[in-house]
């Protein structure tokens, strides 16, 4: 082998086999990843009175090809609060299950974060919470206006805006009013625009 050849080779080497390998082990932890499952839910769709009943989507994703059912419960939730789960363990994944929450009538007002659990058929366990917010509705029957906002920004939004879900559940801050958002330094979404 001449000099010529073998700068050639090493050239190639550095090329094309270097750069190979370094992509090799790039993608090897997404090749290892084992089969698993998330769980999610939509953070906020409006508060319940007592004794009134909220429904709410959960959603029970796939990660590589995970095959077990997933059965679902709930825990921390106000006591005299029902909660149901429909359907409770499908083994098609992806799916969503409905969680209806019939609130007792003596559930105090306020905040009150609900456990949710995902437990597979291999014992993996995921967990996701969920915000019931329970306010007594106003003497016209009619549940007062109310805006969601985080903790960690100044923005306050209509509930079913797209944003108010990428709110963390325990920074989730509720205001009776419009009012009540402004006198405490919140300024309205632009996306969802609410009342000022
Ligand atoms: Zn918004």
């Amino acid at each position: 082998m001449s000099n010529e050849d073998r700068r050639l080779l090493c050239q190639r080497i550095r090329t094309w086999i270097i750069p190979l390998i370094v992509a090799i082990i790039g993608i090897l932890p997404f090749i290892l990843k084992s089969p698993d499952f998330s769980l999610s839910v939509n953070q906020v769709t409006g508060a319940t009175n007592p004794g009134g009943v909220e429904k709410i989507e959960v959603n029970i994703g796939r990660i590589c090809w995970y095959k077990y059912p997933v059965t679902l419960c709930a825990e921390e939730y106000p006591p005299g609060t029902e909660i149901t789960f429909l359907p409770i363990g499908e083994p098609r994944i992806p799916y969503s299950s409905t969680m209806t929450m019939e609130v007792g009538s003596d559930v105090p007002e306020g905040q009150h974060t609900i456990e949710i659990i995902g437990i597979g058929g291999d014992g993996k366990e995921h967990t996701c919470r969920y915000v019931l917010y329970v306010k007594l509705i106003s003497d016209n029957g009619e549940p007062p206006p109310m805006f969601v906002g985080s903790r960690e920004s100044d923005v306050y939004h209509d509930p079913n805006c797209r944003y108010v879900n990428m709110i963390n559940a325990e920074n989730i801050i509720w205001f009776t009013s419009a009012e009540d958002a402004r006198a405490h330094g919140y300024r309205p979404c632009r996306v969802c625009r609410p009342p000022e």
